[in-house]
């Protein structure tokens, strides 16, 4: 990747700027905010929920996500956004994943998520995980002439979501459901 020499930027920023999954509401629905992060976070017009204490936060997709994160170098920088690992990303920290490799998973990941959107049914919701937890938990509800392919497509995604991004937790697996 000749990007890497040119911008002197680390793999695992070329890594997380041509994704961005984790902001942009794909693997998870809210990020978790410290009390102190609250108001900041509210004034950078991220939707903050804070009633609960044990669930403070924001909602997924995050505004501030225009192709990379546009408050990266903010000192206000939300600890979860510091802190956020995914499984890939770890790998290409430990290089245990080359880089290429890790920016080929990441085209396939959004080219799957790309073919399964258009077989969703339209929705106003713009957090593509709330809507394919839909499809997989009501799938009675969603019954008409795309939902073999469409869900053949999200237990796909499923299982690249947990292999490249060790993310396991949207659902219990399909076949472990009860019948509906
Ligand atoms: S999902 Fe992983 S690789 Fe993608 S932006 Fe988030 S931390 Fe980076």
């Amino acid at each position: 990747m000749t990007g890497i020499d040119e911008t002197n930027e680390s793999p695992a920023d070329i890594l997380c700027k041509s994704c961005g999954l984790c902001c942009s509401g794909h693997l998870f629905i809210w990020a978790k905010l410290r009390p102190s992060e609250l108001d900041r976070a509210e004034s950078w017009g991220l939707k903050v929920f804070r009633d609960d204490p044990t669930q403070r936060g924001f909602s997924l997709p995050c505004p501030l996500w225009d192709g990379q994160c546009t408050i990266h170098t903010s000192p206000h920088y939300p600890h979860v956004c510091r802190e956020y690992k995914c499984k890939l990303l770890k790998e290409v920290i430990a290089e245990t994943t080359p880089l290429p490799d890790a920016l080929t998973a990441i085209e396939k990941a959004k080219e799957m998520i790309h073919e399964l959107k258009v077989l969703l049914p339209a929705s106003e919701n713009p957090n593509f995980r709330e809507r394919l937890v839909a499809q997989l938990e009501r799938r009675k509800e969603f019954d008409d002439e795309h939902q073999d392919l469409r869900l053949l497509k999200a237990d796909e995604l499923l299982a690249l979501y947990e292999e490249v991004f060790g993310v396991t937790d949207l659902i219990d697996k399909p076949d472990t459901q009860s019948p509906m």
